[in-house]
């Protein structure tokens, strides 16, 4: 690989409080040799110009599902694996385009395999380009909860689903069936959803000696683990049971978010897909784009006041929050980085929301090599046109994309 030298017109870190000015960058393969106003040109160095340019690290999206679009809630069983991985390929491409250059399945919902783990395997051989990939397995559910949910089947009809566990030895068995197939993460359902039929956001599906036996299990094999929860109690019994991240949380409490402060535990709200909607009239064109189904407007009405109110509570807090969008839930046609501009919206301040999609999101997935540009870093390097802290919604128009050394997509047009 030749060596790289980049021209930022603006720079920033991921951790700064604001861009630190035009910046030079010098990439030798795969990693960040050196950052400063000039740095050394080694012969033959290939030089990008970026004037005009915000330079920031790689986004990452700690919450996408690859293997699910609207078009399959209710009908998994209706597409098969390979269906999905073709869904899981084309999402990862666009996801990589758009400047997220690490992301994080949050559940595989290809119920009949491991397709999300295909798709890493597939990434990391080079067979298919796309954005670097940590993957969850499936959501583990209690039967009725929220994996179970969203089916509507006839009760004599029972598909084989891989991730429904109750009571903790149950439970034991599917964690480490999730981690015997590549689970680099665990994930499990401790409260209803949004999307799905029959269950409510404020149910909670695990009590606290199931959460703890679930948690427990993970620890044992050093993976961390996620929980898909809306409702507080849900939320707080979480906590306690050790969670690393909170996903959604949406509805949470002020003295449940301390009990995270306390705790180091992270909140990927996924505003995108709570608030937005929460603050749109029932007829909204979003409605459409979203392609939801009646019961997914029914409860967002229902609790529009909560969901406002725990979007509240989360920017007014000092909780770690880390980025993610819950694509998938949407289409990939809406661009992850809308999610900045919810959260703005919601009362992030635009570099909270920034080193949540960088700095934040790499400590979140225990990466010290993705996040941040420093020297030694992976060259993960985004561009966008403008100042991302002067208009959050520069974000949506990245057109210079570097992941590992390699230019992804540079004047706007793609190098695939
Ligand atoms: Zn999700």
């Amino acid at each position: 690989m030749k060596p790289v030298v980049i021209r930022a017109g603006n720079f920033w870190d991921g951790i700064s409080e604001k861009p630190l000015g035009p910046r030079e960058i010098l990439v030798l393969g795969e990693t960040i040799a050196e950052i400063g106003k000039s740095v050394s040109e080694p012969e033959g160095a290939e030089i990008i110009d970026l004037p005009g340019h915000t330079v920031t690290p790689g986004f990452i999206d700690c919450h996408v599902h690859l293997s699910l679009r609207p078009e399959l809630l209710g009908s998994f069983w209706s597409y098969s694996p390979s269906y999905k991985a073709l869904l899981g390929a084309e999402a990862l491409k666009t996801l990589l385009m758009n400047g997220f250059t690490t992301v994080r399945d949050c559940g595989d919902m290809d119920l009949h395999g491991f397709t999300v783990r295909d798709l890493k395997l597939a990434g990391e051989r080079g067979i298919i380009p796309g954005s670097r990939l940590v993957c969850s397995g499936h959501i583990i559910s209690s039967r009725g909860g929220h994996m179970n949910a969203m089916l509507s089947l006839a009760p004599d009809s029972h598909p084989w689903e891989n991730c429904l566990a109750d009571g903790p030895d149950e439970i034991r068995k599917v964690v480490r069936n999730e981690i015997k197939h590549g689970a680099e993460w665990v994930k499990y359902a401790a409260s209803g959803g949004f999307s799905t039929a029959g269950d409510d956001p404020l149910q909670v599906t695990y009590t606290q000696e199931e959460m703890d036996a679930l948690v427990a299990a993970a620890r044992d094999f050093n993976r961390p683990v996620s929980v898909h929860v809306f409702g507080d109690e849900a939320i707080r019994r979480s906590v306690l049971a050790g969670v690393r991240s909170v996903e959604h949380g949406s509805m949470v409490s002020k003295e449940t978010l301390h009990l995270m402060e306390e705790n180091g535990v992270y909140i990927v709200p996924t505003q995108l897909m709570a608030t937005r909607p929460a603050r749109l009239a029932a007829d909204d064109a979003f409605w459409q784009a979203l392609n939801a189904p009646a019961h997914m407007r029914i409860k967002v009405r229902k609790y529009q006041d909560a969901l406002l109110k725990g979007a509240r509570n989360i920017a007014s807090g000092k909780v770690k929050i880390a980025f993610g969008t819950d694509l998938g839930i949407f289409s990939y046609r809406t661009n992850g980085a809308c999610e900045f501009f919810e959260m703005v919206k919601n009362g992030i301040t635009p570099v909270r929301a920034l080193r949540a999609a960088t700095s934040v999101a790499a400590e979140l997935l225990q990466r010290d090599d993705i996040g941040v540009l420093a020297p030694g870093r992976n060259a993960d390097i985004i561009a966008m046109p403008g100042n991302p802290f002067k208009d959050i919604t520069v974000t949506e128009r990245v057109d210079f994309v570097m992941k590992s050394g390699t230019v992804m997509r540079r004047n706007g047009a793609p190098s695939l």
